[in-house]
């Protein structure tokens, strides 16, 4: 397999691409990175590809920056050949990992992505990936901040997405903690939190959706990494009405056990809610996210008055939650918990975390590993869902 890889990419080298496609994933190379600017304010970064590869593009804030994942990519281009502007500081391309080729471009100015999509070769061209940027007025604050979502699709010559309509029946996410290099807590028989939290995902899923009443999205469907922040800017980019994220919980006291529900908040409920916070929203430092820039846009906006609202609803389907969950199984004392869970503050998606038992507890584990047992527990927060849709106006007067 190396040797093919080698001689693979020696081919790609010399032009014979043709030859790699039995093995795109082995093979895909970036030869080029050009930039064109049109009225000062809109910017087109097209990337030469060798093969169609998946992609995944993403904003961060201070400083301004828009990256760009390919998964099964290599570079053919080097760094110091590649275009200087007046409106970027630089470009880097390096290695998440050894398989995934990152292209980080580096604004003066705030810069929010447009759109993205892939064009199959043609006029001379081989395949390119495009990506739209609108660059901001460096006062732009807020609006600078934007995500675009691939979830490592290929999107071919895709027509630019409007905004996703409201429609009538209301949109859950589901936020599967973890996954990929993250494997999140690691139970007594072995067992990682991140599967676990994946299949009881899509098991609410399935109950959901056969209720024909709601819309549902994954912020993952496999097990890769997701950032925090991109979770919750995913909920906000699809409209979701309710986000839910799933957890499961590890401590150094093998005899806790029971279910806990967390919403948002800056002051936590006790040392462990805030413990527990710490070490969920370390996940982003394994990917090496710079998340300094998130701060300021989340103090922000938690001086907004909308937040207040939707922290009221956030707080009003918790307890809904937990009437349901307590009919089945064992909660935790003061089960509806604060803390500053990361994932937790979008400033207009409800948004609640649950921590569905502890992986340190021998009993708990056992039982969450069982889908039985989580189809209990997704059985009831179908019921709760119910609840809050019918009574949420009710949440205002909390
Ligand atoms: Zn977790």
């Amino acid at each position: 397999m190396l040797v093919f890889r080698r001689i693979c990419r020696f081919l790609t080298a010399l032009g014979f691409a043709v030859l790699c496609a039995a093995r795109p994933a082995a093979c895909a190379s970036v030869q080029d990175i050009r930039l064109g600017a049109r009225d000062g304010a809109n910017v087109r970064v097209v990337i030469d590809l060798s093969e169609k590869v998946a992609f995944k593009t993403f904003a961060l804030t201070n400083p301004d920056r828009v990256v760009i994942d390919l998964p099964s990519a290599n570079f053919a281009v080097k760094e110091r050949d590649l275009p200087k502007k007046d409106y970027l500081n630089g470009v880097r391309l390096g290695k998440t990992d050894p398989k995934t080729a990152r292209v980080v471009l580096e604004f003066n100015r705030g810069v929010a992505i447009k759109r993205s999509f892939t064009l199959a070769p043609q006029s001379g061209f081989q395949w390119r990936l495009v990506v739209d940027l609108e660059l901001m007025a460096k006062t732009d604050g807020l609006k600078q901040v934007t995500t675009e979502w691939y979830d490592n699709s290929v999107a071919e010559e895709k027509k630019p997405a409007a905004a996703p309509a409201r429609q009538d029946k209301p949109l859950i996410v589901l936020d599967p903690g973890h996954g990929g290099k993250d494997p999140g807590a690691i139970g007594v028989s072995g067992v990682y939190e991140k599967h676990l939290t994946l299949a009881m995902a899509k098991q609410l899923r399935a109950l959901l959706e056969k209720t024909g009443r709601y819309r549902v999205k994954l912020t993952r469907e496999t097990d890769v990494f997701i950032a925090l922040y991109a979770r919750r800017r995913f909920a906000r980019s699809v409209n979701a009405d309710l986000f839910i994220s799933v957890h499961a919980d590890s401590i150094k006291k093998p005899q806790t056990r029971g279910l806990s529900v967390y919403t948002l908040s800056e002051k936590a409920s006790d040392k462990e809610a805030e413990k527990l916070a710490e070490s969920e929203n370390k996940v982003d430092l394994i990917a090496g996210i710079d998340l300094s820039g998130e701060t300021q846009e989340v103090t922000d906006i938690l001086i907004d008055l909308a937040r207040r609202e939707t922290n009221n609803h956030s707080s009003f389907f918790a307890e809904r939650l937990m009437d349901e969950i307590r009919k089945e199984i064992t909660v935790l004392p003061n089960s509806h918990r604060f803390a500053g869970f990361a994932v937790l503050k979008s400033p207009d998606v409800p948004s609640v975390l649950i921590e569905m038992g502890y992986l340190s507890n021998k009993e708990e584990e056992r039982l969450l590993r069982q889908a039985g047992y989580r189809e209990k527990l997704a059985k009831a927060t179908v019921r709760a869902i119910d609840v809050y849709f019918a009574q949420k106006h009710k949440a205002n007067f909390n």
